[in-house]
């Protein structure tokens, strides 16, 4: 009985309430972690961010029992699109989540999050005369000596910021290792 509490009390601290998938602070272990084992093997690294639209304005229609429901339908799905061991995603904040890729380019990191941005209207919930959706950013580098884990998790923020500015439901992102100029866009449908 002991252990079972010991290992309750274990879950709790690395698994958010409310939709049961990790919490900031697994992500927190698992990103370092990551960080540098990417250094040591010269592998790329990438994070996907993610924040769900207009989603106080969908609390205030539906109310905050709706909006529970909503983030974990999204907490489940988004742990359905992720499907390698090493990956994990993470509940990062109230309506935020984060994707780890280790071992991911840039590349392929956009095709998830794209994958991401479409099932989430393929659950159609409705929201206003549409449904609910999110917008994501998309980061990635190849973590050395003088890069800081903190600048990619910057990155993957300005990214998201960037994709709320053009307008929600879409995806947009900072790749590192590529010159500003060159930055990919994707647009919503
Ligand atoms: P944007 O598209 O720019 O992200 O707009 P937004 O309304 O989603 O952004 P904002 O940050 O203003 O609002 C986030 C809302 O998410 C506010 C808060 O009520 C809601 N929220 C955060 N955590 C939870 C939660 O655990 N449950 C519910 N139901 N709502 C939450
Ligand atoms: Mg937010
Ligand atoms: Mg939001």
């Amino acid at each position: 009985d002991q252990k079972r509490v010991e290992k309750e009390l274990e879950n709790f601290s690395y698994i958010d309430g409310l939709t049961g998938i990790a919490n900031r602070r697994t992500f927190d272990n698992m990103y370092a972690r990551e960080w540098y084992r990417s250094m040591r093997n010269s592998s790329p690294l990438s994070l996907i961010m993610i924040d769900v639209d207009l989603f106080k304005q969908y609390n205030d229609q539906y109310g905050h029992m709706k909006g529970d429901d909503a983030l974990k339908v999204v907490a489940s799905y988004l742990s359905e699109n992720i499907k390698r061991a090493s990956e994990l995603v993470a509940r990062y904040g109230g309506e935020e989540f984060i994707i780890v890729l280790p071992d991911t380019d840039a590349k392929r990191a956009l095709q998830l999050a794209e994958t991401c941005r479409r099932d989430m209207l393929d659950r159609r919930i409705p929201f206003e005369s549409s449904t609910l959706s999110i917008s994501l950013g998309v980061s990635t580098a190849i973590p050395s000596q003088d890069r800081k884990s903190s600048t990619l998790l910057d990155e993957a923020d300005k990214a998201l910021y960037r994709a709320k500015g053009k307008g929600r439901n879409r995806v947009e992102i900072r790749d590192l290792d590529e010159e500003e100029t060159q930055q990919e866009s994707h647009s919503s449908e």
